[in-house]
């Protein structure tokens, strides 16, 4: 398989009917930049910065976030870079953080962009680093958590107030900026078309999406085999929003762990997705998987089953029974 995995690095990521899906890698630390290239991935879809902030003692300095910025571009030599904005709170705790009170739910609580933007101090400070790092090539930014459009506008005032600052000490600044939305908070289904225009790309964090449609931990190893991401209704979730970004031409990415599953990422492919981003480990997995997939026979899968009343055989033992017979 490794010997497979190896061929493949370098051959196009196609479907047999020809359809080009793009695999990126999720990557947070220096130590992963390597992993690019040995993947052959095309990108990183998700950069974790907040992994910085985590293996920290204190917050990093601007210089300190600007040169990992800096590093991962260049260890990228010119394919795209997703950076997140750090992704604090919830699951994901800083010791040194004395401001974070405990909280009843956290999973639910003071995190990611809403944490920032009470403390647009620390968003600012990240998103100057960002922007001297991306200088003369463009800089690919997305919010974690967002529930509300208003959290985009504010997050793109601050932006907009860093680039004038930057600008006016005649800085190097990036060619262009692309603001983006994960998609993780059930809300955002209720106003895709809103969404998709006020962003330049969506990216579903289906980690969490899962977690908040299901009402389910995604720590809480009693309930991890009970629900099932590839069950009728979250699939009709994940269809939703990608005939959503269709519809509006806004590209839209996925960066679970859902899309590391060769299984779940050739339903991914057949509900519409073209750009999903997983662990380097799996981009050989999902290649392979796609490179063998006659993709029209999946999409005419899905139109006779994805309607259909939700019973009889799960979802998932049907997108086996697909997988087996080809
Ligand atoms: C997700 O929620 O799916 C995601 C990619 O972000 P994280 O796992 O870092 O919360
Ligand atoms: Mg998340």
């Amino acid at each position: 398989r490794q010997e497979l995995y190896r061929e493949l690095r370098n051959k196009p990521s196609v479907t047999t009917d020809g359809v080009r899906v793009d695999l990126l890698i999720n990557a947070g630390l220096s130590v992963d930049l390597p992993q690019l290239a040995e993947s052959g991935a095309v990108g990183i879809g998700l950069f974790r910065t907040e992994l910085q902030f985590m293996v920290a003692s204190a917050f990093p300095r601007a210089e300190v976030q600007e040169k990992l910025y800096r590093d991962v571009l260049e260890a990228a030599r010119g394919k795209p870079v997703t950076f997140r904005s750090i992704d604090i709170g919830g699951d994901k705790v800083l010791p040194y953080f004395k401001d974070a009170a405990q909280e009843e739910n956290p999973a639910l609580g003071w995190r990611a962009i809403r944490l920032t933007l009470d403390r647009p101090g620390l968003l600012r400070t990240q998103i100057r680093a960002l922007l001297k790092a991306c200088g003369g090539r463009e800089l690919k930014l997305m919010l974690p958590m967002v529930t509300e459009l208003g959290e985009i506008a504010q997050a793109r005032e601050i932006i907009d107030r860093e680039v004038r600052h930057l600008s006016r000490f005649a800085h190097h600044l990036p060619t262009s900026l692309k603001l983006g939305a994960m998609l993780e908070v059930p809300s955002l289904l209720f106003q895709l078309d809103e969404l998709m225009q006020a962003v330049d790309f969506v990216s579903v964090g289906s980690n969490d999406l899962f977690q908040f449609v299901m009402a389910v931990d995604r720590g809480n190893t009693r309930l991890s085999d009970r629900f099932d991401p590839l069950s009728t209704p979250f699939l009709r979730v994940l269809k939703t929003i990608a005939d959503a970004g269709s519809r509006n031409r806004t590209p839209v990415t996925l960066c679970g762990e859902l899309a590391g599953k060769p299984i779940s990422a050739m339903a991914l492919i057949g509900l519409g997705y073209r750009s999903i981003s997983m662990s380097a480990a799996s981009i050989g997995p999902v290649k392979a998987m796609l490179t063998e997939l006659p993709l029209a026979e999946l999409e005419a899968f899905f139109e006779d089953n994805l309607d259909a009343p939700v019973q009889g055989l799960p979802m998932r033992a049907l997108l086996q029974g697909f997988a087996d017979d080809r």
